[in-house]
This record gives C-alpha cells, sequence and structure tokens, in this order.
C-alpha cells in the first residue's frame, strides 16, 4: 500500500533508503531479537551507502548534509520496519562535534569515521548514581602532564561493544570549585580499542528489547590531552549542542516508527474481514488509526520546526524537546493501537509488531524521560518556579 501522506522531504535519499533496507526485512530483524544480536551487516550496508557519514563535512570525507537529512534517513530506516538505535549515535554525536555556530574542529578522526574505518557509536553520559541529573555525575578526568586520567563508571552506554571509539563526558573540576554549575564537566574522545581489558571494561546489559547497551568501568584510563572537545570545563554545553541534535533525530525515528505501525494496522483492518466486512468498516477500529495518524502528523512538523531552527543556528532547545516527547508519544500511542487492530495475531511474533512495540517503548525514558522534557518545558519556557 502507498505510504502514509506526509509532503517528503529528500525523496532521493529516502528511495535509496528504503531500498537498502528492502535488503533487511522483518525476518532479519526478528532472527537478531530472539538472540539480542547485532545488526552488524545493516550498519554495514548503512556506512558503505555512506548514510551514516551525512552529517561529517565534505571537507573531511562525508556529505555534509544538514540534519534534516539525517533525519530522513534514520525514520525511513524505521518505517520500513528497521531499527536505527544500532548506529544512530554516529549521527547525533555530531552535533557535540560540530557545535552550530563554532568553527569546524580539527577532529583527526573525522576521515575515517567518514570512511567507514572507525566507527563512533558509543556515547558515555548517564551513570547509575546521577542518572538524569547529569550535573551530578561522578566520572572524573584528571589532568596530568599531557594525557587525563579517568576513573568511575558509566551505565546504559549502548553499542560500546560495536564501537571503536567514545564520546565521554566526565568531571574535570569537582563541583564545590565551579562558578557555574554546568562548569566542571569536559567532553573526550576515548580510543576504546587501546583500553578495553586493561583499564576499561563492558558488561553488556540484557533489555526488553535488542538494543546492545551496556555499563562501563574507568580504572585510571589515560585519554591523551588532544582527544579533548573544545575547552576544558564546557563539556556540559557542547553536551547540550549534542543532545538537541539527538532528540531531533531519535523524534524522526518515532515518526517513522509511527508510520510504519499506522501502516500495518490500515492495511491489516482492510484486510481482516470478520461479521461479512473487512473490520476496518468498523469506525471503532478506523477512529484509532485515524487519530494516530493525526497524532504523527503534528508530531512530524514539529519534527521539521525544530530541525529548521538547528540548522539557522538558532536555540532549538524547546522545539527539541517538544519534537522528541511529541513524537515519542505519537509512536507509542501507534504502538498500541496498531496490536488492537491486530487482535491476538498483535501478540506474535512473525508480525513484527510487538517488537516493533517493544523498541519504541524506550522513547518514552531515553535519551530524556517525558517528565524531564515537561519540566523544561515548564521552567525554560513557561517561566513557571524551578522544582529541582
Ligand atoms: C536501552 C537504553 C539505552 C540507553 N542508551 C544510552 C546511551 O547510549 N548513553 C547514555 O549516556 N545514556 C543512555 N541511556 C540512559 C537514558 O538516557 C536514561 O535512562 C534516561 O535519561 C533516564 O535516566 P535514569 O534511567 O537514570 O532514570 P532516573 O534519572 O533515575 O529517573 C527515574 C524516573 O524518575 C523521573 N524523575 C527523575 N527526576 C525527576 C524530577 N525532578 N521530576 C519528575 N520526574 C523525575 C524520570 O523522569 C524517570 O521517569 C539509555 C537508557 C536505556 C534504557
Amino acid at each position: 500500500m502507498a505510504r502514509t501522506t506526509s509532503p517528503e522531504t529528500y525523496p532521493d535519499i529516502r528511495e535509496g533508503v528504503r531500498a537498502l533496507c528492502a535488503k533487511f526485512p522483518g525476518e532479519y530483524w526478528r532472527a537478531l531479537d530472539r538472540e539480542r544480536a547485532y545488526p552488524t551487516e545493516f550498519v554495514r550496508a548503512l556506512t558503505e551507502a555512506g548514510y551514516l557519514a551525512a552529517l561529517i563535512p565534505e571537507e573531511f570525507g562525508g556529505s555534509g548534509l544538514p540534519i534534516s537529512a539525517a533525519a530522513a534517513i534514520l525514520e525511513e530506516v524505521h518505517a520500513s520496519g528497521g531499527n536505527g538505535a544500532a548506529c544512530h549515535a554516529q549521527m547525533y554525536m555530531m552535533g557535540t562535534i560540530l557545535r552550530p555556530g563554532s568553527p569546524t574542529p580539527k577532529e583527526p578522526h573525522l576521515p575515517a569515521l567518514a570512511a567507514g574505518d572507525l566507527r563512533l557509536q558509543a556515547f558515555g553520559v548517564t551513570e547509575p548514581t546521577s542518572g538524569t541529573d547529569t550535573l551530578s555525575l561522578r566520572t572524573t578526568a584528571r589532568h596530568e602532564d599531557g594525557h587525563y586520567v579517568v576513573n568511575g563508571q558509566k551505565i546504559w552506554t549502548s553499542r560500546a561493544e560495536h564501537s571503536d571509539l567514545m564520546l565521554l563526558l566526565a568531571r574535570t573540576t569537582p563541583r564545590e570549585q565551579v562558578k557555574r554549575r554546568t562548569d566542571g564537566l569536559s567532553v573526550f574522545i576515548v580510543d576504546m580499542r587501546l583500553a578495553l581489558g586493561t583499564s576499561m571494561s563492558i558488561t553488556p546489559i540484557r533489555t526488553i528489547m535488542n538494543h546492545a547497551t551496556t555499563q562501563i568501568f574507568f580504572d585510571d584510563l589515560h585519554v591523551p590531552a588532544e582527544n579533548l572537545i573544545g575547552e576544558e570545563g564546557k563539556g556540559f554545553r557542547y553536551i547540550l549542542s549534542g543532545m538537541n541534535a539527538e532528540r531531533i533525530l531519535i523524534a524522526a525515528e518515532c515518526i517513522g516508527d509511527a508510520k510504519w505501525f499506522i501502516e500495518k494496522a490500515s492495511s491489516y483492518a482492510k484486510e481482516r474481514v470478520l461479521f461479512n466486512r473487512p473490520i476496518g468498516q468498523n469506525q471503532g477500529v478506523q477512529f484509532p488509526i485515524a487519530r494516530a495518524y493525526a497524532q504523527m502528523r503534528a508530531a512530524e512538523l514539529m519534527v521539521h520546526e525544530a530541525a529548521r531552527k538547528y540548522e539557522a543556528g538558532e536555540d532549538a532547545g524547546a522545539e527539541a524537546n517538544m519534537a522528541k516527547l511529541l513524537a515519542a508519544d505519537a509512536s507509542w500511542a501507534a504502538a498500541d493501537m496498531c496490536v488492537q487492530t491486530h487482535g491476538g495475531f498483535g501478540f506474535a511474533e512473525e508480525y513484527d509488531i510487538e517488537r516493533k512495540f517493544r523498541e519504541t517503548r524506550l522513547y518514552q525514558v531515553a535519551p530524556i524521560s517525558t517528565n524531564m522534557i515537561l519540566s523544561y518545558l515548564a521552567e525554560h519556557v513557561l517561566g513557571l518556579p524551578r522544582s529541582y
């Protein structure tokens, strides 16, 4: 059936991504899901086709495309039934490395990333004790001559076992010694290949969906001083800029998920005949599909607006947060509707619905939970009193 009728941005890129994804059908993702295995072939295919280098500037061998193009790529992966979580970090971390408004960095890894010779898929921010309260993180990076010494722990560092490099946020100045509470954190590129098994250990965490997530311990890990991104102590600001990119891109994935659920539900509701008529002839079945469609389209507009502001170099914080909130709600509502439309078959593994349902649930919690977005909007946009 025809795809849901949103006006298409980047039709050529979308067509290319769809053709690539057609080689990785539901059976492929289902088999990996059973084993909790990483989609190595899929990620290789996306890399070789150049899609993961979409945001890397042309001078470093990437395509130098704006974030809306990356959003179109990830949306299509999800609308095709796949899962971009296996590799989306390489795109969204460019938001931290190539901060809007700052000069192009002399980041030595970019050409190898663009060529697919190196993988930058691990984003080490969350810690077990501080959780959402990022400014309370405890991993430290101590400056000694020519390098930093890192000690601490991260949790939920996804794809660490399938990445060569990690973008790490650590404290370089004790909290009680900084003037502003957002100062004193720094961002580093960590070459995990050199440290694994000695000063760094990775333990996988099994979750309800196939996500290759892990916890990581650092024990006197040495990071060369030149691997510091930007200025020491300003890392939280750089991460925030990266987080806007992350929210926009994950929102685009949620839009893709919602489109997939809506398309599945619409097709099934036309084909499944009960009481001598298609179930989709009943308004009790039609209306939830129509509502999910309206919700998805509204969220999609916010994703486009957030990307537009981000690309214009404007502060896209509110829109990126709203895009993530609305798109995650739209995909979760569409997932629930799709299970209901399929009745018992919605629970059967071979339909892929239960898999996508589990996958899209994550985005109510990560990369930022719904409550924290509402809190951001209440305080920073509406001027309500700070709650924490
Ligand atoms: C599968 C998976 C993959 C992930 N991948 C990564 C990754 O690659 N890199 C990374 O750094 N992190 C990653 N994360 C971490 C993710 O970003 C966090 O789980 C998320 O930010 C929530 O933090 P938390 O789990 O510590 O929950 P907590 O911070 O402990 O919060 C628990 C609950 O309390 C609520 N809450 C807390 N404080 C308040 C408040 N003041 N007001 C209202 N509600 C509040 C939260 O909204 C949440 O619902 C991943 C998580 C998962 C589950």
